[in-house]
């Protein structure tokens, strides 16, 4: 649908933009109100927050990518953020999102068609980020869900529009660029071994059977090596760090 190597190679001067200076009148106004349940995590355990974008997956069914991802994270008591489009969005793909809330995953919005934000007007900005959030509210019961901008395209308009925090990525799995399984699955077990991974944000797809093969090895491995997988509001809360909006993350450092 969209030739992404090309884009993201576009979009790379934004890529890890993690910091926008702003007033402290505006970090108080645009507090994010985190509700993450932080009960089950130690916060003094490494943790890890992977996500995943594109979804909800035609069709829904125990063979979809997205489903064996959900089942791995299930099968392990382990958490991750999903972050949903409106391209794929129907009653029959509800069900998926739906199902990531009942397993205490973290819903998050991924705009109705994918654009470059960038391009688009504050108001245009606002449809797109707007399509998905009355869906995710109906199906949650929360006010604000984070938003990961399609191909991690931000700009400054983008920052002063959008009223939630926006979620970057502090470990690229690739699989956007064709990265097998043993590629995803060497890249984070070496971040793992060398001590890197603790409090990064990992890239995904749920689109892609080779993720979910990943996904299926690497949650049960990380698990052995002591890390706790958690969502993205999770991992901030449990470090007693606050986001706010119109800020870029894609790592919360110990
Ligand atoms: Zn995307």
């Amino acid at each position: 649908m969209f030739n992404k190597f090309n884009i993201y190679k576009m979009a790379g001067d934004v890529l890890f933009d993690i910091n926008t200076p702003q007033s402290m009148e505006d970090r108080m106004r645009d507090t994010w109100n985190n509700t993450a349940d932080i009960e089950w995590i130690d916060p003094k355990k490494p943790m890890v927050a992977l996500s995943f974008d594109d979804g909800p997956v035609r069709p829904v069914c125990e063979t979809s990518p997205a489903i064996r991802i959900q089942n791995a994270l299930r099968d392990a008591g382990m958490h991750a953020t999903f972050f949903y489009w409106g391209c794929t969005y129907d009653e029959d793909t509800r069900v998926e999102i739906v199902r990531a809330q009942e397993l205490g995953f973290e819903i998050a919005n991924h705009t109705k068609t994918h654009p470059f934000l960038p391009q688009l007007t504050p108001e245009e900005m606002k449809a797109e980020v707007g399509f998905m959030e009355p869906i995710l509210k109906e199906i949650s019961g929360r006010e604000q869900f984070l938003l990961r901008p399609p191909y991690l395209s931000v700009d400054d308009v983008v920052k002063e529009t959008i009223n939630v925090p926006l979620i970057s990525c502090g470990i690229d799995s690739e699989d956007w660029n064709n990265a097998t399984a043993k590629q995803m699955i060497d890249k984070i077990a070496k971040a793992c071994e060398n001590g890197s991974l603790d409090g990064k944000i990992v890239l995904m797809h749920e689109t892609y059977d080779a993720t979910a093969e990943a996904v299926e090895f690497l949650v049960p491995y990380l698990v052995a090596q002591d890390y706790q997988i958690v969502t993205i509001s999770e991992m901030f809360k449990a470090r007693d760090k606050e986001m706010q909006a119109g800020h870029v993350y894609g790592e919360c450092p110990q």
